[in-house]
């Protein structure tokens, strides 16, 4: 699942790829990607558009086009993929950005969790998942006293309330159990029961961890490469997501493997200590 330095991947393949390019025709062969308008209108509105830019706002990216502004998550297994001419489609790919030079933009997603949805120009922020997102994970929007405050009002465990993008947008199952693994936190400790001081660590940690993955193209495990065909190297410098059995690179200890609100959650058992308050 691409997490904010995999989609901030993506964007900067997007830019160097599309980035001037008018539109000609839009094809969608999966209505349920387009959340909206309806589809004739989504496709009817693009036709002449030319695309400004691509933006990215935790896992979304935003196509500013000359006069509307698409909402994109890639979710799961969503990718693009850029052709320099026509080619034969794959059971996989749900649309199909053709522009005025020939060249062509697939969205493919094995899975259909992806979602595009188009609005007028500069009504993209108004989007809901937009309104619900925390700050980006950078030091100049990821102010250290409101997350004090928003820690201290949730009894919740900490790693699910980092996953839900609304305190902090950005981290995904890796990057989370990366986060934690850095800043000493068992993933289960709630959120409320966290020091200043460690709340401190956490911040920087979390900085540190999506810049670290940002710079080095994401990670990429499995199936997922990087839209656009790229892979990102982050994978060789992860501690301790993907790690079970593995020596902690901090203590020896064996990395282990636990169930965290129903995701698969690596820990140190040693630096990681569930404290009791
Ligand atoms: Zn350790």
């Amino acid at each position: 699942m691409p997490e904010l330095p995999e989609v901030e991947t993506v964007r900067k393949g997007l830019i160097s790829l599309v980035k001037g390019k008018t539109i000609a025709k839009v094809d969608v062969y999966w209505p349920r990607i387009i959340e909206f308008p309806e589809i004739e209108i989504f496709q009817q509105q693009l036709i002449g558009e030319t695309i400004e830019t691509v933006d990215r706002r935790g896992k979304y990216l935003i196509f500013h086009f000359t006069h509307y502004e698409m909402v994109s998550h890639l979710r799961m297994e969503g990718k693009y993929e850029y052709f320099d001419q026509p080619r034969p489609l794959d059971k996989h790919s749900h649309v199909r950005f053709i522009f005025t030079d020939g060249t062509e933009l697939i969205y493919h997603d094995v899975r259909k969790f992806g979602r595009m949805a188009l609005l007028k120009k500069g009504m993209a922020k108004e989007y809901k998942g937009l309104l619900q997102l925390g700050p980006e994970p950078i030091d100049e929007d990821f102010d250290l006293l409101n997350f004090k405050q928003q820690l201290k009002k949730s009894s919740t465990m900490i790693k699910p309330l980092l996953l839900n993008q609304k305190i902090v947008a950005g981290l995904g199952n890796i990057y989370v159990d990366e986060v934690l693994w850095l800043a000493k936190i068992h993933p289960e400790q709630p959120a409320d029961t966290l020091s200043a001081q460690t709340v401190r660590r956490l911040r920087v940690a979390i900085i540190e961890v999506i810049a670290k993955a940002k710079e080095a193209g994401g990670t990429t495990i499995r199936t997922y490469l990087n839209a656009l065909g790229e892979a990102g190297h982050f994978q060789q410098e992860l501690h301790v997501y993907g790690q079970t059995g593995i020596p902690c690179s901090r203590c020896g200890t064996p990395i282990i493997k636990i169930k965290v609100a129903q995701r698969g959650t690596h820990l140190c058992p040693h630096c990681q200590k569930l404290k009791k308050v």
